[in-house]
């Protein structure tokens, strides 16, 4: 089985079911759950950057002159962050693949678009979930098909911006596929075999990133080359190609050899007011 990672709210049945049931997955915590809860706590505008920081940054160099800032700070707000592990939320010590994607918006984006579902009855339930995929497949259809790029639009870009970054590096082989890229001021190490860069953003997110292209380009090969094959286009339109077909009325569908099954309705709630074993003497005594 692959390796991958789970993104969670960090709520408690998840923190021991993932462990046991994913053992061999990487699980990483929403950070917009955990910002969220350290505003209530602290309810701090510049903790709460300088922790979003810490949980973004690929240097350890910055996460732990970050972190020390937040503990100048509020040695309270430290302590808090410190007693969750941090492999399971700073982007630097985190072993599986993240892409970039600290949060768990995209399913809670799929959990509201069928939050008004919710309090239907079972048929209009499961009618209005099957219209929803529908529309939420079509438009993902619609939009894979209008790129006619190798990669999808969010890599395009990123491709783009390591293309323009790139021109402020010189690169210089040091073997085969090993190269050594240097600017005014900084000095990386690239492997194009392993698909890393010492600054981490290669391997992180799986795209090339500007250093990474500036070695790529004494080569004679290409960045596309070296991108997750993940953010191929051809990879997103196969994602959204299968259609939820329509659901035929009454009339039009089959009769079921196997006999129904009468499915009876919730018990009826119980009226308001206490109990009645609840009542007191008097008002036994009437
Ligand atoms: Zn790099």
């Amino acid at each position: 089985m692959n390796v991958f990672t789970i993104c969670s709210d960090r709520q408690k049945g998840l923190l021991q079911a993932v462990p046991t049931v994913f053992s061999n997955c990487y699980h990483s915590y929403c950070m917009r759950h955990l910002a969220s809860n350290f505003r209530s706590d602290f309810k701090d505008l510049l903790l709460e950057r300088l922790f979003r920081r810490a949980a973004r940054t690929l240097r350890e160099s910055v996460f732990k002159e970050t972190m020390e800032k937040i503990k100048a700070k509020n040695e309270r707000a430290h302590k808090w962050i410190s007693n969750i592990p941090k492999e399971n939320w700073a982007s630097f010590y985190f072993k599986g693949d993240m892409y970039d994607v600290l949060t768990t918006n995209r399913s809670e984006c799929f959990n509201a678009v069928l939050k008004d579902a919710r309090k239907l009855p079972i048929t209009s339930l499961v009618e209005h979930t099957r219209h929803q995929t529908t529309q939420f497949i079509q438009k993902r259809q619609k939009l894979g098909s209008s790129w006619h790029t190798k990669l999808t639009h969010y890599a395009e870009e990123r491709i783009e911006s390591s293309l323009r970054e790139s021109c402020q590096y010189t690169a210089n082989r040091v073997r085969t596929h090993e190269f050594e890229v240097k600017s005014l001021e900084t000095t990386n190490s690239v492997d194009l075999i392993t698909r890393m860069c010492s600054c981490r953003a290669f391997q992180t997110y799986g795209l090339p990133c500007g250093h990474a292209v500036a070695a790529i380009n004494i080569t004679e090969f290409d960045p596309y080359d070296y991108c997750d094959e993940c953010f191929d286009a051809e990879r997103y339109q196969d994602t959204y190609v299968e259609v939820v077909h329509a659901t035929l009325d009454r009339t039009q569908c089959h009769e079921s050899p196997e006999p129904l099954m009468t499915i009876l309705p919730p018990l009826a709630k119980r009226p308001p007011g206490r109990p009645r074993t609840r009542r007191t003497d008097r008002e036994l005594k009437g």
